[in-house]
């Protein structure tokens, strides 16, 4: 049996980097960027106006002041959009809105609450201002030809805005992984279904399908096969049109798992199998024509946990992202635990922000099949391979599953429904 980072390893050194596609910004929130971006044009892209004003000659207002105001005549107003073809003389000034191009002659804005209407077509200016006030300058965001995005780079909502700026529609990003989900068992039955004695409501395919969007990563549902060869078969076939394949259930060391031999004899080639930890040791790591087949236990907190810690690292690393991981921090255990030597554990558990640093506390019962540790978790305690013992007090690490919850209203550890997730803050 191996440790996790042995498995996050062998997993990660074969998950290959997906291809590019082109697509609209507007689709592109969270994709990476498969593209140098370099400016066409500079951002603004000539002078404006930053405040709704007067565009003026600075050395005409250079004496003005709310005592003796510089008076001067206005010959042109200049709307967002437009701009003037009226050039400042001596003693002119110009009204201006924000955002629109600053006219000839002038060199600085003031403001229209530093000025008072002088009657008839004059203003007048109740205060200096130095050259260059309140006018944006071309550029000064972005420079023609500078390389405004690396590829690599996240596409978060500013570099969306900042794409758009540019007037650019279309970028290269990094493909979704097409992911097969595939669950296994002669129990389960789908949810249009009601289940007969002995079975059981297939709920690993939608926790996973969900956890793979949650990844980037889009789900192809394979439904459910029967714990025999040629139904398992036919099923994974199916899987073939995906990048990554995901099974639940049939890894383990009963009758009817039959995954494993199945997968063998379609030519998979199998890199581990079992993982000291708990939930999910029975955990198995393949290729199969060149993409990565992931045995999950079944177990639903199993299939969930082993997911986090395995399939997603891959999913993003194929979308090209650097940060493969959830955020690692320590945290002051607030309940002690205990447990048997030899395998870690991943305890679910309540982290949450306080003033002196995080914290963290299991929820309740632990069982592997126990959907509401998962539910009512927003974090995994770290509990080490050999430890027994953890005390009340003791720094933990913990895996943040969902940083916003764990920053939110403190969540009571015993209560029955889910803490609000990504609560205001
Ligand atoms: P297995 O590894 O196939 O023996 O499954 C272990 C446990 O997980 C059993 O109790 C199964 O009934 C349960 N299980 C397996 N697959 C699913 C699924 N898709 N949805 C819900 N429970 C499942
Ligand atoms: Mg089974």
């Amino acid at each position: 049996m191996i440790s996790v980072e042995e498995a996050q390893e062998s997993i990660l050194s074969r998950i290959p980097i997906l291809g590019r596609e082109r697509i609209y910004i507007a689709d592109a929130l969270g994709r990476v960027l498969a593209e140098d971006v370099f400016a066409s044009r500079p951002l603004p892209p000539w002078a404006n106006s930053a405040m709704d004003g007067y565009a003026v000659r600075a050395r005409d207002i250079a004496e003005a002041s709310p005592e003796s105001p510089a008076t001067l005549r206005v010959i042109d107003e200049i709307q967002a959009g437009f701009e003037s073809d009226k050039s400042l003389g001596p003693g002119d000034a110009i009204r201006i809105m924000t955002g629109a191009p600053i006219p000839g002659g002038a060199d600085a804005v003031v403001m229209v609450e530093l000025t008072e209407c002088g009657g008839g077509d004059e203003v007048r200016i109740l205060q200096a201002m130095p050259e260059g006030e309140a006018i944006r300058a071309p550029g000064e965001d972005v420079r023609k030809g500078e390389r405004v995005f690396e590829a690599g780079a996240i596409l978060l909502p500013p570099a969306i805005g900042m794409l758009a700026g540019m007037g650019r529609a279309n970028v290269y990003v990094t493909r979704r992984p097409r992911v097969a989900i595939l669950s296994t068992g002669e129990e389960l039955v789908e949810l249009h279904e009601e289940p007969a004695p002995g079975q059981i409501y297939n709920s690993n395919s939608y926790a996973l399908a969900a956890q793979v969007r949650e990844a980037g990563g889009e789900p192809i549902l394979l439904g459910i096969a029967r714990d025999n060869a040629e139904d398992l078969e036919s099923h994974l076939r199916d899987g073939l049109a995906a990048d990554l394949i995901l099974t639940s259930g049939g890894v383990s060391v009963g009758d009817f798992d039959l995954v494993k031999s199945t997968l063998g004899d379609l030519g998979n080639e199998m890199h581990f199998w079992r993982v000291r930890m708990k939930p999910g040791k029975p955990m198995a790591f393949g290729t199969l024509e060149g993409r990565p087949v992931f045995g999950l236990p079944g177990n639903p907190v199993s299939t969930m946990v082993s997911f986090e810690l395995f399939v997603r690292p891959a999913l993003m690393k194929m979308q090209g992202k650097s940060i493969l991981h959830r955020p690692l921090v320590l945290a002051r255990l607030l309940a002690p635990l205990s447990k048997s030597p030899e395998r870690r554990h991943y305890v679910r558990a309540l982290a949450h922000w306080e003033e002196e640093g995080w914290t963290a506390t299991a929820v309740g019962v632990q069982g592997s099949n126990i959907i509401q540790s998962m539910v009512r978790a927003n974090a995994l305690i770290i509990f080490p391979e050999y430890e027994t013992e953890l005390a009340e007090g003791c720094q933990v690490q913990v895996v943040l599953l969902d940083e916003g919850a764990a920053l939110g209203p403190r969540p009571d550890p015993d209560a029955l429904v889910a803490a609000p997730r990504n609560a205001e803050i």
